[in-house]
């Protein structure tokens, strides 16, 4: 049984302010495998004293010395990579292949493609009329990342603060502590200075909130639910924190009858139960052009049919179960309401699938001649749930694919270049995948309308940490 009792604060490993502690639990078994420690408001003062006393020399340090603390942590990071996948494995439950290629890795890549982005980044820039602008880092940043994908949104918000100069204070989701303690660890081995990085573990309402009240944070980065990233928001308003938000979606997946369609849907279904349908730009939404409508359902049949279910601490390409048993409930739930607005089942259904008897495994599950005012069609899931609605022209399908509240991911299946461009460029939404093909690491991340504001990743990633300040040349 795993004990994580010490938050990393000033450089040093220490005891929380109270002894509140937290089950954590292996999705898969349904079995406590650990506890860790809940922080409250005096370990929050704590962190934010460290990084604010951090803030005044490492904000001072040369592009050249935040470089060589980067590609330290390379190495550090690089070391670890099976201790990560390990964790993710066994506090969320992502299948042991993934949680290493993809879910670990993107600790690294991240990591990569912000030392590009830095080396590239000038430190002054004279302005057409002579004036001279710096960018300086913002400040103590608070930064709140989610269960999901743990060490990706560590990643996409500890990085560029520590690439840029700011300071930091880390709150993981509570459901996932393992990583991000070894994140941490990853972190202290890189030989960051005492207090630039701090990580205090516990809960939303208490710890994110003393974060998000914080006088002594000048920036808050959130990436969760909308819930809980309007009151970020509301509480980091009172003293004009800047806020970054990376909140949900209900990304439509457009597939025209001249798409490889035997390929692009397979692909499509597959992408949808990723990670088990636990991801924010999942394309949950297939819209499909009528005249081929029916074969897709049959090819959309065949793949979820043949998605496997199974124990993610086994290697292979199976999904593994949701992270617990909220979520289990949760997309159970919206199961059933699929059921009750009448939308058909074309795979899965409620309960458990054959195999895994403990922990919270679903069905992969699809519903067709889904209407789309349907709630299974305008609210996020967050499982192995795709709904599949056809169109009749061009038109329609770009009204559908914009009538959300949503904006962060949109998918285009078709063999039409031409179609694809004029498609896109009125899809609103702030990531675009091309027939299979999405951006990759150090292109931005991020969305419009309610899936938030800001960009992750890149040099796009950076900018969210910096101020501009701007000076005229000197003259006499
Ligand atoms: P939350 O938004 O509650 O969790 C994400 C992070 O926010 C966690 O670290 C959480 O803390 C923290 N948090 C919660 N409330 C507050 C608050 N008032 N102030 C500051 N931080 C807070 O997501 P849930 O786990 O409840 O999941 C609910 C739904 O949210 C999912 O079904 C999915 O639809 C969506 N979601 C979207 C994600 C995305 O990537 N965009 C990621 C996760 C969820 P803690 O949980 O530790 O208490």
């Amino acid at each position: 049984m795993l004990t994580l009792d010490k938050f990393y604060i000033d450089g040093a490993w220490v005891d929380p302010a109270s002894d509140a502690t937290m089950p954590i639990m292996n999705p898969a078994t349904a079995a406590q495998i650990g506890t860790v420690s809940m922080g409250n408001s005096t370990d929050v003062d704590r962190a934010v004293a460290a990084a604010k006393r951090a803030f005044e020399t490492f904000s001072m340090t040369s592009k050249e010395e935040r470089l060589a603390l980067l590609y330290k942590l390379r190495v550090e990071t690089k070391a670890r990579l099976g201790d990560l996948a390990a964790a993710m494995t066994s506090e969320m439950g992502a299948p042991a292949t993934m949680s290493l290629e993809v879910q670990a890795d993107s600790g690294l890549g991240h990591l990569e493609d912000f030392i590009k982005a830095l080396e590239a980044m000038e430190e002054e820039e004279v302005l057409p009329n002579g004036d001279i602008i710096t960018r300086e880092p913002i400040g103590v940043c608070g930064l709140i990342t989610p269960w999901n994908w743990p060490i990706n949104q560590i990643a996409l918000k500890v990085i560029p603060a520590l690439a840029t100069g700011a300071t930091c204070v880390l709150k993981p989701s509570e459901h996932t502590p393992i990583s991000a303690q070894i994140y941490a660890e990853i972190v202290e081995a890189a030989g960051y200075p005492a207090g630039v990085f701090n990580l205090v573990q516990g809960g939303g309402p208490s710890v994110g909130s003393a974060m998000s009240q914080h006088p002594d944070i000048d920036m808050m980065s959130f990436t969760g639910s909308t819930r809980a990233g309007t009151a970020v928001s509301r509480d980091a308003a009172s003293d004009i924190k800047r806020v970054t938000l990376e909140l949900g979606g209900k990304s439509p997946n457009l597939v025209f009858a001249d798409a490889d369609l035997p390929k692009r849907v397979t692909e499509s279904v597959e992408g949808c139960f990723y990670n088990t349908g636990q991801s924010c730009n999942a394309p949950t939404r297939l819209l499909v052009e009528r005249s081929c409508y029916e074969e897709v359902l049959g090819l959309a049949k065949t793949a979820g049919e043949a998605q496997k279910v199974g124990d993610p601490a086994q290697p292979g390409d199976h999904i593994g179960p949701l992270f617990d048993k909220i979520q289990y409930d949760r997309v159970q739930a919206m199961i059933q309401v699929g059921i009750d607005e009448g939308a058909k089942l074309l795979v899965g259904g409620l309960g458990k699938p054959e195999g895994p008897e403990d922990g919270w495994f679903v069905k992969p599950t699809i519903f067709y001649d889904v209407d789309h005012d349907m709630r299974i069609s305008r609210e996020e899931i967050f499982g192995p749930v795709l709904v599949i609605t056809p169109f009749d022209s061009e038109e329609e399908a770009i009204t559908l694919a914009n009538d959300t509240e949503y904006g962060l991911a949109a998918y285009v299946q078709s063999g039409d270049e031409a179609r694809v461009s004029r498609v896109v460029r009125r899809l609103r939404a702030g990531t675009i995948q091309i027939n299979g093909r999405g951006p990759d690491y150090g292109s931005p991340f991020g969305g419009y309308k309610q899936s938030g504001n800001g960009r992750e990743g890149g040099v796009f990633g950076l900018e969210d940490y910096l101020e501009v300040k701007v000076r005229p040349p000197f003259a006499l």
